[in-house]
């Protein structure tokens, strides 16, 4: 090539590069408890999301997306790393971590905030982490250049005078908690004033939007509601026809409302990838403070479809076609699905459970198709393959003190039975003995991480 052709080629390549789309930024809205049957654009006739339906209507919203556990701590877990919980250690005897373990997601484990940040991402935490209070397992240690929120769930270090029957009551004293708001791994306020949480995570947030809006930046936004005990702001306690319950998710609604319109705002919002879901099903032994799983059967803590299929939608508008898809997605996916859009290779050596959500999202192609499982601590309960899932053992999240072992399997066709409710196991020797053949691959590959939750 003569010079001038040479020198106007590397030019062309140096352009090309400087003005080549940024890598997209990855926005992970994360609730506490919210069940499958609690947004508008899910089905509920009291609970009003007009931004959620507005963010289903314009992105893709999942009727089939799951939690990779039926409890806080190890979901997780799991979302972060992108593996059942079972390989991290991080479920088991307690369920959750409590302020006095002594475990935490180890260090060892490689994060998305971790892998992105090793991409040139910018990182934030905001809302509440439960992965562990030690050195190793804290957020800035697992990747998160900032972090903001509760260390824990925000029912954890009670008050000891606090009166029985408070953390039900309609109206929670707003004192009777001390779990502290950390800045940074430092305490800013304690007690955390728990009726504005959704409003600073969300100022939190839109004020990181706007400072990184040069890209790309990854946030994990874990919401602390609608955990118990339920808390609204002023502008919204009251306001909802399903009680506190329904005011903290109509502000949870408001908040996605203000994430969308900062990111539309800053000119990005064609270049970011938002998620939202929930970590497990809702809290049904709450009452009025439990959520709703809609037809789903069960809630928070079984493996029944309620506590573990959840609201899942992904929006990047002009990226992503409008619709509804019925493909079997996890939030293990969010992992490889980061990754890929931030165009960095997938950690080495290590053990990864989900699929890259991409061909589905931007192509509106077909997930391969894969068995999901159903955990409930470190004991696989459950297993589906396509539309049938097979109960290996069923226990209810809180008020059935042992678990019920089925031989044979209970199975149901969640399509034609979507709440469960006729095993039609003796009709289908032939689809058991294929999800039996599937657990049995899948646990001949599980390493056990070491214990966590003690
Ligand atoms: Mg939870």
């Amino acid at each position: 090539m003569n010079p001038t052709l040479s020198f106007l080629a590397s030019l062309a390549l140096a352009l090309s590069s400087a003005f080549a789309a940024p890598k997209p930024n990855v926005v992970v809205i994360f609730c506490d408890d919210l069940g499958y049957g609690d947004l508008g654009c899910y089905g509920s006739p009291v609970i009003r999301t007009p931004n959620l339906d507005r963010m289903a209507a314009e992105g893709l919203r999942f009727t089939d997306f799951y939690s990779a556990a039926e409890v806080c701590t190890p979901s997780r877990a799991a979302l972060l790393t992108g593996r059942y919980p079972i390989r991290s250690g991080m479920c088991g005897n307690r369920r959750v971590l409590f302020p006095n373990s002594k475990g935490g997601l180890p260090a060892s484990e490689v994060t998305i905030a971790e892998a992105l940040k090793g991409a040139g991402y910018a990182t934030a935490h905001v809302g509440k982490w439960h992965l562990g209070i030690h050195e190793g397992s804290r957020p800035l240690d697992q990747g998160f250049e900032h972090s903001f929120g509760l260390p824990y769930s925000n029912d954890m270090d009670a008050r000891a005078d606090l009166p029985k029957g408070s953390v039900d009551s309609p109206t929670p004293p707003h004192d009777g908690w001390n779990v502290a708001l950390h800045r940074d791994g430092k305490v800013v306020e304690q007690p955390a004033d728990q009726t504005t949480l959704t409003q600073r995570y969300t100022e939190e947030v839109v004020k990181f939007i706007g400072e990184k809006k040069g890209g790309p930046f990854f946030i994990y936004l874990a919401h602390t509601f609608p955990h118990v005990p339920m808390f609204a702001s002023p502008a919204f306690k009251g306001k909802s026809r399903a009680g506190i319950y329904g005011d903290a998710v109509e502000e949870l609604d408001w908040s996605v409302g203000e994430v969308l319109a900062a990111l539309k705002k800053n000119g990005i919002a064609e270049n970011t990838l938002v998620f939202f879901t929930s970590d497990n099903g809702p809290w049904l032994i709450m009452g009025d403070q439990g959520g709703s799983a809609g037809l789903l059967r069960e809630g928070k803590g079984s493996t029944w479809e309620g506590g573990m299929r959840v609201p899942g939608i992904a929006w990047m508008p002009g990226r992503i076609k409008p619709g509804v898809t019925s493909e079997l997605a996890h939030m293990m996916d969010l992992f490889p699905t980061a990754l890929a859009l931030a165009g960095t290779p997938l950690p080495k050596d290590v053990t990864l459970d989900g699929t890259d959500l991409a061909p589905l999202l931007f192509e509106s192609k077909p997930l391969p198709a894969r068995p999901f499982f159903y955990y409930r601590s470190d004991q696989l309960f459950a297993c589906r393959v396509g539309e049938w899932k097979a109960h290996f053992q069923t226990q209810s999240g809180w008020s059935q003190p042992k678990a019920e072992p089925h031989d044979p399997p209970l199975l149901f066709h969640l399509g034609r039975d979507a709440a469960e409710k006729r095993n039609v196991a003796a009709q289908h020797p032939d689809v058991l003995a294929r999800i039996t053949e599937a657990v049995t691959a899948h646990k001949a590959g599980v390493v056990p991480g070491s214990p966590q939750l003690r």
